[in-house]
């Protein structure tokens, strides 16, 4: 195989092989914008590398031919003693993992080189030998592994006190020569001199880097596989650090946070890439390079409308001045807020560069549900004590911690917590994802814990300035004296910045007052979801409904777009007071006593079927007769055995029957045991009582359709002993319902042609199918050994959450297509939680289901996902 490209082999397409960074590299040389040269070697030379521990057989060769083809374009060889070539080494996967992975600059540089560097600069030996100890440090640490506080600590020595840009050419060659020693100390060699030998391990450990402990949470946390492997990028150095005419940036071709168009992003003087994340000045506002050097400005103004107008899209960017000469070192389409998400696809819709159809699939359901959460209640008492930027969106309460590890311990023992750092780095990540919220006092919207906040969905607030955060005291002073040290409350909002002392209250978000049926009005961000969900429903071919089982929900249900119910789970309606029935029933000795039993149920069942048939209107309404196992309604058994053995003589006949029955039914499987069609072919007159309550409600409310669903059925026969009763009393009552099942057993999605013999409709139970298709109890195994199976890779993500397409996917593609087949026509859907889940629906949406059936507030969720689908 090809395992490396120039940039002007790639393009933006490419981002399989030669990762995202590389790709747009590439895409920008092709545009004829100033990217410095260089090459990028592949993904797949990374999975060899991975997976032989070396790199892969004529990789070596081909990089040389490459680097080889680079010096003689730039007219300089790699390290050249008198005029060097230096170059960058760094990772780049296809899906962007900010920080994760390793980068080494200024690769090329030694004692000798650095004098080279020097005279090419017009004698800049403070900015040649800041490079090299530049590269000792960040090669020492990523290539060698030697602990960074090391070179941070040498280097805060010398600064003493100073700003980094009051050291001289004689500090940094000082700090060379100590950075040298920690190597040796450290590693027992010398620091490799050799520019070539540099430049292979670098790329040895950019590809080790994938499997950084950091690197595989994030992916764990974003779901990105964990077999893609980086790519590498060697590019041609140009330095940001040569004089006060130089810098180096980020920008965005509009707000992240908002959409709005505009100039967005930081600039740093005088310093190197890695300076601005890691925040050692504060940097100024892109807007003041228009001052400092006019014409690398207009020409970055220049060059980011003619991004945007490329891929169509918000676009991030990396760009270094290089004594004023602009060079583009990375571009990518950016993440964003779910807010921008939805107000950039409109503004891209206007400005005419996207049409609906793609805008719709320019925001994801995830996106959309972000926006459902509620914010801070503006009306409310409270107190501000801080305000920076409004880095990533939400309002998020919680106690105050100063480090990760504290975060990880607290959310462990279930309390909210706010992580408070002056700025993250990319071992913050474990705290960020057990932190509700992340306050940082310096940094912007281009900092660590704002991008990383931001693809998380975490609430941020970036560079709260007037915080003095001591991590060491664990504690942070606000101005006016207030003091909050750990475990404090604070609440954080992210849409304003604002930082408050105490619990803020919360009220719904304006995109859930819409969908409430509030109306439109002026709300930018209200009108887009409203234009996007508009087109989302008249693309999507699926139909949604939700799972509810009471008049409330069924209402919110509809107000989201419902059209309909798709599960009712009667046995919720058996819960509360109402236990004490069925504990009748399942005491009741002989048929008389049933009989009461279920007759004291009926009317419950009765008066809970009319109102919801009501407050759906006409709509369809799927009710499943009774699923659990009976004794799910019944008393523990060992607290009622010791209640039973500390009453001793005097405890109850009741409780005596009681748990009588209760070591009766006991089953060592219950979900495997007696439940679903098996209790009402077993329990007399349970199934009749039911559908002769759906029935009389249904004779109550005009224009009520009911479906009448069959739980747990492995085999025809078990669904035809029920459906010949249910359809006598149906008959009896004169009323028409269907009569379906669930699809939730292997042997029906198995036997499905069978099946829909009897069933006028079948709907997934993908709950229990995953559960029975796995082997997996959906009650125990998530916490007892997912985690390990996620870091194996046996799965990506949970197949509770996602549909196993492989496993379980199969099962219900089989019974679709088996059931259409004996029974043309025959409405399918699901019901199980993926219901709800995006991926999910998109294969719904592929296997020709009809409809797809969640919980009520996932709706709009679902909605927009099937038109995504669609389209
Ligand atoms: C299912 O099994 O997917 C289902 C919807 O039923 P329940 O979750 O109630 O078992
Ligand atoms: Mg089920």
């Amino acid at each position: 195989p090809k395992y490396v490209y120039d940039f002007t082999e790639g393009n933006k397409d490419l981002k399989d092989l030669l990762g995202g960074k590389g790709a747009n590299l590439a895409e920008m040389t092709n545009l004829g914008l100033p990217v410095p040269p260089g090459f990028t070697i592949t993904t797949e030379a990374c999975r060899g590398f991975l997976a032989g521990g070396s790199l892969p057989g004529g990789l070596e060769e081909e990089i040389a031919l490459h680097l080889t083809a680079l010096e003689r374009r730039m007219g300089r060889r790699l390290g050249q003693a008198d005029d060097p070539l230096l170059v960058s080494v760094r990772s780049g996967a296809k899906f962007s993992m900010p920080g994760m992975m390793e980068t080494v600059l200024n690769i090329g540089l030694n004692d000798e080189s650095v004098r080279g560097l020097a005279k090419q600069a017009g004698g800049n030996e403070r900015f040649a030998w800041d490079s090299y100890r530049r590269l000792i440090q960040m090669f020492g640490r990523t290539v060698q592994g030697i602990d960074g506080e090391l070179f941070d600590g040498a280097l805060e020595r010398l600064k003493a006190g100073r700003s980094d840009l009051d050291l001289q050419a004689e500090d940094f060659q000082r700090l060379v020569e100590t950075y040298k020693e920690i190597v040796r100390a450290e590693t027992g060699e010398d620091f490799p001199a050799d520019p070539y030998r540099q430049m292979r391990m670098a790329v040895e450990a950019v590809f080790a880097s994938w499997n950084a402990p950091r690197a595989v949470l994030y992916r764990r946390q974003e779901r990105i596989p964990a077999d893609l492997g980086t790519a590498v990028n060697v590019c041609s150095m140009v330095f940001g650090n040569c004089g006060m005419d130089s810098g180096t940036g980020v920008a965005f071709t509009r707000d992240p946070g908002s959409g709005q168009q505009g100039v967005y992003g930081d600039y740093l003087q005088n310093a190197q890439g890695e300076d601005v994340v890691a925040g050692i000045r504060n940097t100024m506002p892109l807007q003041e390079l228009e001052a400092i050097d006019k014409d690398s400005y207009d020409e970055l103004m220049r060059i980011m409308e003619k991004l945007e107008n490329h891929y169509r899209d918000l676009c991030d960017i990396e760009f270094t001045v290089e004594r004023g000469k602009l060079w583009m070192l990375q571009t990518r389409v950016g993440k964003r807020t779910a807010a921008a998400a939805f107000r950039i696809a409109v503004q891209l819709v206007d400005q005419g560069l996207i049409d609906l159809d793609e805008a719709v699939t320019r925001v994801t359901g995830d996106q959309l549900a972000q926006l459902m959460f509620p914010r801070f209640d503006g009306g409310a008492d409270r107190k501000r004590i801080g305000r920076g930027m409004n880095a990533s969106p939400g309002a998020a309460v919680g106690r105050a911690v100063f480090s990760s590890e504290r975060a990880v311990e607290l959310a462990a023992a279930g309390e909210a917590v706010i992580l408070v750092r002056r700025e993250t780095n990319p071992d913050d990540l474990s705290g960020m994802i057990a932190a509700q919220g992340v306050l940082t006092s310096r940094g912007g919207k281009t900092s660590h814990a704002a991008v990383v906040a931001r693809g998380m969905g975490k609430t941020c607030v970036c560079g709260a300035e007037e915080l003095e955060v001591s991590a060491a005291e664990r504690r942070f002073t606000a101005p006016g004296g207030v003091v909050v040290a750990e475990g404090d409350v604070i609440s954080i909002d992210g849409s304003s910045g604002e930082v408050f002392l105490g619990e803020v209250p919360v009220v719904d978000s304006p995109v859930v007052e819409y969908f409430e049926g509030a109306p439109v009005g002026g709300d930018e961000l209200v009108a887009a979801v409203h234009r996007i969900m508009s087109h989302a429903d008249s693309a999507r071919r699926l139909a949604v409904r939700a799972n509810a089982d009471n008049a409330e929900d069924a209402a919110r249900a509809r107000r989201f777009g419902a059209q309909g119910i798709g599960l009712c789970r009667t046995e919720h309606m058996f819960l509360g007071d109402r236990r004490q029935l069925v504990e009748d029933l399942v005491l009741a000795d002989g048929d008389d006593e049933r009989e009461r039993a279920l007759a004291a149920l009926e009317p419950l069942q009765r008066a809970d079927f009319t109102e919801i048939f009501r407050a759906m209107d006409g709509l369809p309404v799927t009710v499943r007769l009774l699923d659990p196992p009976l004794h799910e309604f019944l008393p523990d058994h060992t607290e009622l055995a010791v209640k039973v053995a500390l009453a001793g003589d005097r405890a109850t006949g009741r409780d005596r029957r009681l748990l009588a029955a209760v070591k009766r039914l006991h089953e060592q499987n219950p979900m495997l045991g007696l439940r679903g069609v098996r209790l009402g072919l077993v329990v007399p007159g349970l199934f009749a009582m039911q559908v002769r309550a759906i029935a009389e409600a249904a004779r109550a409310v005009p224009g009520a359709r009911a479906e009448i669903m069959i739980p747990l059925v492995g085999a025809v026969q078990e669904l035809e002993c029920v459906r010949e009763e249910a359809a006598g009393i149906l008959a009896e009552a004169g009323v028409e319902a269907a009569v379906g099942t669930m699809i939730e057993v292997p042997r029906a999605a198995l036997t499905a042609g069978q099946i829909a013999e009897a069933a006028e409709f079948f709907s997934f139970g993908t709950n229990d199918l995953t559960q029975m298709t796995w082997g997996f109890s959906r009650d125990d195994v998530e916490a007892a050994f997912f985690s390990r199976y996620l870091d194996l890779g046996v799965f990506g993500v949970s197949p509770f959450e996602t549909l196993d397409r492989a496993g379980v996917g199969r099962l219900v593609r089989i019974a679709a297509e088996e059931g259409r087949r004996a029974r043309p026509g025959l409405k399918l859907g699901i019901c199980g939680e993926h219901g709800g889940d995006p991926d999910s629906i998109h294969f719904c949406h592929e296997v020709g289901l009809d409809y797809v059936s969640c919980s009520p507030f996932r709706v709009p969720v679902a909605r927009l996902e099937a038109g995504r689908a669609a389209l």
